[in-house]
């Protein structure tokens, strides 16, 4: 069946902001859309699968597959390689699937330049009381790598004007709801409507 290629969708925030929870919530109550899997050579933390939340790779393996042009974007978080495989998102997206990139602000200037037709969000927390509060509450990193994403928060929610759509993740249920609001307004442009409704509109004109 005919399909416009999936819009390619960025979603940055500073760590603890809700991205990962928001996400998981979207694509559960969205159709069509998939989330990509970054290659980090970061640790694994506590319940977190390999292959699921990341590919988890050696240092060396990262680097080679930078040698081996293997991502779309790479670039380096609180110390730490994160890349997206440029494979898999050419695939998923020639496959009609929307496609959610969870990256860091340098990522996402890099894929702009690239492909500049993706569509970016930005997610604050309604204050950094609360910020502190959700990395404290997750419990899966130390006071010392709390301390340091709090710092690097800062950095990281300045680039905030970059991006198409901001959402301040406070009560969960209503970013949710906007979050939704972006990918509705996406699937109901002419383009996308004509493939979904064919028979009506042939139907209807006949
Ligand atoms: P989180 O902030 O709690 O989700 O912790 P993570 O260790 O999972 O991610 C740390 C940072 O790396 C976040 O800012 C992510 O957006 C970013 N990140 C994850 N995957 C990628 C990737 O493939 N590319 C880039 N550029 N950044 C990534
Ligand atoms: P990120 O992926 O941006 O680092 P997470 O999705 O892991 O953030 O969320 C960090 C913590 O905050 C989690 O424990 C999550 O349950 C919690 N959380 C997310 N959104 C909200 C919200 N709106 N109100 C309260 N807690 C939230």
């Amino acid at each position: 069946m005919a399909h416009t290629p999936g819009t390619l969708y960025i979603v940055s925030a500073p760590s603890g902001a809700g991205k990962t929870s928001l996400v998981k919530a979207l694509i559960e109550q969205v159709s069509d859309v998939r989330v990509s899997v970054s290659h980090t050579t970061r640790a694994m933390r506590p319940g977190e699968v390999d292959g699921v939340n990341y590919h988890f790779v050696e240092r060396g393996e990262f680097e080679r597959m930078i040698e081996r042009a293997a991502f779309l974007e790479h670039a380096e978080v609180f110390g730490n390689l994160y890349g997206t495989s440029e494979e898999w998102v050419r695939d998923t997206l020639a496959d009609g699937f929307d496609l959610i990139l969870e990256i860091d602000w340098q990522g996402a200037q890099q894929i702009r330049r690239l492909i500049p037709e993706a569509r970016s969000i930005f997610i604050l927390p309604p204050s950094r009381e609360a910020l502190r509060h959700r990395l404290n509450n997750r419990g899966q990193d130390s006071e010392e790598v709390i301390e340091h994403r709090m710092t690097q928060a800062v950095e990281e929610m300045s680039h905030y004007g970059e991006y198409d759509y901001l959402i301040i993740n406070d009560d969960f249920r209503l970013a949710l709801e906007d979050f939704k609001a972006i990918f509705r307004n996406r699937h109901l442009t002419v383009a996308h409507q004509q493939l979904r409704h064919a028979h009506l509109l042939a139907s209807l004109l006949s």
